[in-house]
């Protein structure tokens, strides 16, 4: 069996430096068969200082991650649904998390943003982006006035931004590409983050039309780490983009959901290309840090 399915309390494992197939370790001492051999080093779900660390906050179905680079710079993307403001506050609390320095709302739809109103209201917050498209909905409405009401501005989120967050982290906007799609998720901002040798994909809802957008555009969509769009949707996470990805694991941030998510087709085409998983609504909270050579990858559950 090439992945381990029922993860321990703590599963850590490594990336080593390029050209490692992706291993997995437990603590277990089950049948990792030949992943045996690749070290257990580190339980990590604590924010470490020198690390870029990606927490895939656990927020049920929707999407949400916390970003604490390495001098402690700090980036929330999405907050989850209307029901998860407290719990938002709550995580931001316990990451010991007092200022946002980059905020951004991947797309208008709930729960992504649902939570982001109360970040906003009570939490120290320095630029926010948004792509250009509104929603007329409550939810959409309610995170503006909080914005206007805090008196900060929104910076529009699109291809070619630079985000200058963190020394030694370049961090791209790869999407949206175009100004005008039809379905409100391929205006989702896309970001890859490179932190010396390693890097990440967090991709929002977007979906096909606005992969290929990407691809078309000629940017290196390589990384290591790749978010799964749009809770493992079928419409997104093509074959064709995941081998211009070729990551080695993956998070899917999903919860009971009546969409199908994740769905059979998009974990197939994770698997053809042997693309270790985790997910929130098996894993709780998955947290992945850096520190530029190797990854380590920690799980609530
Ligand atoms: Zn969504």
């Amino acid at each position: 069996m090439k992945f381990i399915k029922n993860l321990l309390i703590i599963t850590v494992f490594l990336l080593l430096i390029s050209g490692c197939s992706f291993p997995t370790a437990t603590t277990s001492g089950s049948t990792a068969t030949k992943m045996q051999q690749k070290p257990i080093v580190e339980s990590n779900l604590k924010i470490e200082n020198g690390k870029l660390n990606i927490i895939f906050l656990d927020v049920s179905q929707g999407a949400s991650q916390l970003l604490v680079g390495p001098t402690g710079k700090t980036m929330l993307i999405d907050g989850g649904d209307n029901d998860k403001e407290e719990l938002m506050l709550e995580y931001l609390r316990s990451y010991g998390v007092e200022k946002i320095d980059i905020l951004i709302a991947t797309h208008p739809d709930a729960d992504h943003i649902g939570g982001l109103d109360a970040v906003v209201s009570n939490v120290d917050v320095g630029k926010i982006y948004m792509p250009k498209v509104t929603k007329n909905t409550k939810t959409f409405e309610s995170l503006l006035t909080a914005i206007k009401e805090k008196g900060l501005k929104i910076t529009t989120a699109k291809a070619g931004v630079k985000l200058d967050w963190e020394p030694g982290i370049e961090i791209d906007m790869l999407a949206p590409v175009k100004d005008k799609y039809e379905d409100t998720n391929n205006y989702s901002v896309v970001l890859k983050l490179k932190y010396k040798d390693r890097s990440a994909l967090l991709t929002g809802d977007a979906e096909f039309i606005s992969e290929n957008d990407m691809m078309d555009s000629g940017k290196d969509l390589s990384a290591d780490l790749l978010m799964v769009s749009h809770h493992g949707s079928a419409g997104s996470t093509s074959s064709k983009f995941l081998k211009a990805v070729q990551p080695e694991f993956a998070v899917i941030q999903v919860g009971e959901n009546n969409y199908g998510h994740p769905t059979s087709k998009t974990l197939q085409r994770l698997k053809d290309q042997d693309v270790h998983i985790y997910r929130n609504d098996l894993n709780g909270t998955v947290f992945a840090s850096t520190d530029g050579q190797k990854w380590s990858v920690s799980v609530e559950k």
